[in-house]
Formats: structure tokens, sequence, C-alpha cells
């Protein structure tokens, strides 16, 4: 084990580390919500969205009483929306059965929706300055080169290893824990990161076992995760006499679950036979663009048809690109606007 682990991390975090999010020192609920938007999203992208999301939610009851709609609204462009969904359920899931009280406790936070070990560890000690072990990505990387960990991180026998030495190297109480968590995200994303680590920067470069070896970039083996194959989506707008554009909700689960775009299907003719009133074919086509996933990448293709709204029995709304922003994703409305 590495001597005085804790003690050197805090003196190199009070130095080098962050402590000027937004999110930071805002108590449980805030640390909640930041915590569920950095899953697979960049700091720098998420604080807008947060600033945003606390404004309009600015407490859990606020969160539990909005229209599901309206916090996928405030999600859209973040991506992952389940994450949204998630975050409204547990937030109801609050204010019932827990007094609108975040838990304190490291099993009850884990059977609310979307929080798991990692996130609750950080909920008890960012938010509330308790003892709480994380090991997300930055975590993972920095103990894989620090102890040469080797094989699929996400593996149980890795995932043991690497909970076993969080635990063991977080302070056991109070105040400690909770600078050693944001440490421990500190170390991972400024000096220990995926690509070009700045060992040399590093308080622990002369006990990394990675770097003594000269094999940094060895570590961690990247993931066999399988890619999905490209795909292409036809996105047919549909346009009425007054310049609206009909959008449909799309179902709950599945890739933009619960947000409104225009019909998308595989190609025209799909789309055609769901709207048997008119004939598709006729749609103009008026550009493309790509847009990656995290494991595979969609080509988007606009086509535009004119049509009399009381030709369209399909129940959606009727709304101007121009004014139905949120609500809708990302990539769909930059495609709109092409
Ligand atoms: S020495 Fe380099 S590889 Fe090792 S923990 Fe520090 S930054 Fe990461």
């Amino acid at each position: 084990m590495i001597k005085n682990f804790s003690q050197r991390l805090a003196v190199w975090q009070k130095q080098y580390g962050r402590h000027e999010l937004p999110w930071q020192r805002q108590g449980g609920y805030a640390t909640w919500v930041s915590e569920i938007m950095l899953q697979q999203t960049q700091v720098q992208v998420v604080v807008p969205y947060f600033q945003k999301f606390i404004q309009e939610f600015p407490t859990i009851s606020d969160l539990a009483s909005a229209s599901l709609d309206s916090v996928l609204a405030h999600w859209a462009g973040l991506g992952y929306y389940t994450r949204a969904r998630n975050l409204h359920k547990a937030a109801k899931i609050i204010v019932s059965d827990h007094h609108c009280e975040i838990p304190k406790d490291l099993d009850l936070l884990v059977q609310l929706p979307g929080i798991g070990r990692s996130t609750a560890g950080a909920i008890l000690s960012l938010g509330f300055g308790l003892r709480g072990v994380i090991q997300d990505g930055n975590v993972r990387r920095v103990f894989s080169r620090l102890f040469c960990i080797q094989g699929d991180l996400s593996k149980a026998t890795a995932q043991k290893i690497l909970w076993e030495l969080a635990d063991q190297l977080t302070p056991k109480s109070g105040p400690d824990a909770c600078i050693h968590t944001q440490a421990m995200m500190d170390l991972g994303s400024i000096v220990c990161r995926r690509r070009k680590p700045t060992c040399q920067l590093c308080p622990f470069a002369d006990d990394c076992q990675a770097n003594q070896r000269g094999e940094v970039m060895l570590f961690p083996e990247p993931n066999r995760v399988k890619q999905r194959p490209d795909e292409t989506w036809v996105v047919l707008q549909l346009e009425n006499e007054r310049n609206e554009t009909l959008f449909l909700r799309r179902p709950p689960e599945g890739i933009w679950g619960g947000l409104y775009a225009p019909h998308i299907d595989s190609s025209l003719s799909k789309i055609g036979e769901q709207i048997k009133t008119v004939d598709v074919l006729e749609a103009e086509y008026q550009g493309e663009l790509t847009h990656a996933f995290s494991h595979f990448k969609v080509h988007l293709e606009h086509y535009r048809l004119r049509v009399h709204s009381q030709d369209i029995t399909e129940v959606g709304m009727w709304r101007s690109i121009d004014r139905l922003k949120k609500g809708v994703p990302g990539p769909i409305n930059k495609l709109l606007n092409i």
C-alpha cells in the first residue's frame, strides 16, 4: 500500500484541485444532481446545464412536483435521458418516503432509481461530509495505473479489488473523507488523464507501478465493447399550412425516450407505412448530419413534406421549430435548423 496516501492526496488537492465548481459545498441535492449529470458527460458540458436545472428545480420538492416533460426539456442536449427519468422518479420517492430528505445512508441511497454504490458514496461524502467510498471512471483509471491492475475493470474480479482498494485508501471518518473523494476525482481528471497523463506533476509518480515500469498507457486495458454498426435514420418533417412541424412523443424507453421529434425510421417507406394519409415519397431531401452515441453512430437524413393538418390523423403537437426547442433531442434540433 502507498504510504500516507490520503494525506498526500489532500495536500495536493488543496493546491491543485478544483474548488469552484457550482455544485461544491451546496449540500446533498446539488451533489446528487451534479453526480447524475456527470455520468458519461464532461464537467465543462455539465456546468451550464446544472446551473439552469437548479434554477428551475431549486429543491427536491420542486423536482418531484414538476412534470416529466419539463424535467426532460431541461435535460435535452445532455443525452442519456434515462438519467433524467430516474432523477425525477427518485425525487418523488424521496418526497413520499423520506420526508423530502435525501437519506444519509448507503443502503437506502442505492435503493433509489439511478443511484449506484459510487454515486451514493459521492452524495454521502461531497454532499453531507460523511464517509463515502467512490469508484468512478477516474478512480478506476488511477488505481489501475497505481497498482497495475490488469484485465477488464468492469469484470467482477477487478471490481472486487478496486472496491477493496478504494475502501482501504478512503479515510475512516469525517471531513477528510469528503476531501478525499474530491481529490480522487481531481487527480483522475487533472493529472492522471486517460490520454496524455502528466505523471511529472503527480504526487504519486514514485509510487505508481505503471509509471515506474514505463507502462502508463497500457493501463487500464481498453474495454472490448462490441461496436454496433452505424445506422441511417430518416427524419421526416411534416410541415403544415402554418409552417408548423408535427412533433410526436417518443416511446418512454430507448433512445431519446419521452422527448419530442418528427417521424423517425430507417427509410421513408417505413414511415409511409405509419402515415398512410399522404405520399411520403414526395418529401424533399433537406440535408443530413452524423451523430455519435456512445457505442454507435447514426446518420440522420432530413426530409420535409408539406401537408394539410387535417390530412394527418396521428396525435402529436404542431409547433414552429423556433418555438419548440426544449424537449427535442439536441441532434434533431440541429438537423431541423440546417
Ligand atoms: S504517476 Fe502517472 S499514471 Fe501514475 S497515478 Fe500519477 S498520473 Fe497516473
